[in-house]
């Protein structure tokens, strides 16, 4: 058998049905895509491969998928910390982006949330953000896959002064990119409280129809939770039940007020939770109770939020978060275990953006979408079971090879796509710009 790459790590999680962990098996990537997963000694026996990569003590990962982002947003990381959600928007976040979110801002944020995202180990983001068509060009150029967010608030920005300019916006990039092999598109109305019910019923006949994602904030505080019940005399879950939007498309983020009812009613829609852990932890949200939600049988992914509200877009520290976070809220060492915590941030990722048959696990068939971490280091020493030196131990410095589609996006740490310097000066330029204005 030919291939035009192999791989020898030491260990392959896979992130299967049977939570596997491969111990001296190799994996052959053709045309961009998983060929075999197999023992060393028999690859090395029938595989004839261009290029040859022996990885000892190495894991080999899916690549990490981040459910729920706003890439560009790295640009205002820091700019207003230490306050509550509605103090830190009103007041901070959505006044600079009146002044700075334009297409040169996106792109800007975008490439520089990309080299710290691949960096540690992130193939994949989900992004809510104005000018998506400016990040998802970036991400494309990039080699990276990226679903952009066609967002809609009901006041005008630079981007848009209606929700249907937002909508035919959001219309125009989802056909631009249909086709597209890294690149797809998903609904993103910004929270119950930003977008009105005539805009949500527009989205829920067009989601339907084209079988797009629903990507959206949901019951994020208790204070969004007392304002509807204020404004509308229902709970936000229980308005867009009522819009017809509780569906297999809905991709509800954040979560942190929930009952057991709405929990039931969430797995019963077959609707898909995006925890944030840090952001919520940091704006003092509330606690997801994920634990509970995938005892129900609800797929659980895995998020930073954007940056200004973590302040990292690391999803290997995410991932050591909602584990630990996850035994906390649940009062059981025994909740979230290391590979539930993995497929969080993997396969549940691929399935809640409906792309789990291209990627999200190492399956013959899928997008040679991998990460591999060096676990030779003091930090990751000895290793009895290399699951948990990657949830529990490992950082994002152990990221040592990323591939996207088989394409070696970063190599020895360092990427092959993206030019550190010149972004870090960008970033910089930004940074003092804004500083100067506050
Ligand atoms: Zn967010």
């Amino acid at each position: 058998m030919q291939a035009e790459l192999l791989l020898h790590p030491q260990w392959i999680v896979p992130v299967d049905a049977a939570a596997s962990i491969l111990t001296d098996h190799s994996l052959a990537v053709s045309g961009g895509r998983i060929r075999a997963l197999l023992p060393t000694a028999e690859a090395r026996a029938h595989i004839r491969a261009a290029q040859e990569i022996e990885l000892p003590g190495h894991v080999l990962i899916p690549g990490l998928i981040n459910a729920h982002t706003h890439s560009p947003m790295v640009l205002l990381r820091g700019l207003a910390d230490d306050l509550p959600l509605m103090t830190w928007l009103n007041q901070h976040i959505w006044p600079a982006e009146q002044r700075w979110a334009e297409p040169e801002f996106v792109r800007a944020g975008t490439r520089l949330a990309a080299l710290e995202m691949l960096k540690s180990g992130t193939i994949c983001f989900n992004d809510m953000y104005f000018f998506a068509e400016v990040t998802a060009k970036a991400a494309a150029d990039i080699g990276m896959r990226a679903v952009a967010g066609m967002i809609l608030v009901d006041f005008p920005t630079r981007f848009a002064e209606t929700p249907e300019e937002y909508l035919r916006k959001g219309l125009a990039l989802h056909d631009r990119y249909r086709d597209h092999a890294l690149i797809c598109t998903a609904f993103a109305p910004h929270a119950p409280y930003s977008v009105s019910d005539g805009p949500f019923e527009r989205i829920r006949t067009l989601s339907n129809e084209l079988d797009v994602p629903v990507h959206i904030h949901l019951h994020e505080t208790h204070d969004e939770v007392v304002q509807s019940l204020r404004d509308h005399g229902e709970r936000p879950l229980a308005r867009l039940e009522r819009l017809g939007l509780l569906g297999p498309n809905l991709v509800a983020v954040h979560m942190t007020q929930l009952e057991a009812a709405e929990i039931a009613a969430v797995a019963h829609a077959n609707a898909h939770v995006v925890h944030c852990p840090e952001s919520n932890l940091k704006l003092a949200a509330g606690f997801c109770p994920a634990a509970r939600l995938l005892a129900a049988g609800v797929n659980v992914a895995l998020g930073t939020d954007g940056a200004a509200s973590n302040n990292d877009l690391d999803m290997m520290g995410e991932l050591r978060t909602a584990a630990l976070l996850g035994k906390g809220v649940a009062d059981s060492p025994a909740a979230l275990p290391a590979y539930t915590a993995l497929r969080m941030a993997t396969l549940n990722g691929a399935r809640a953006l409906g792309i789990d048959a291209e990627t999200g696990s190492l399956e013959t068939g899928k997008s040679a979408d991998m990460v591999a971490l060096d676990l030779r280091d003091p930090d990751t020493q000895p290793v009895y079971n290399p699951v948990s030196q990657v949830v529990y131990a490992a950082g994002r410095d152990q990221v040592q090879q990323v591939w996207v589609a088989g394409r070696h996006l970063i190599r020895d740490g360092e990427p092959t796509t993206l030019d550190p310097a010149a972004i870090l000066d960008e970033a910089r330029v930004w940074g003092a710009r804004i500083a100067a204005s506050q």
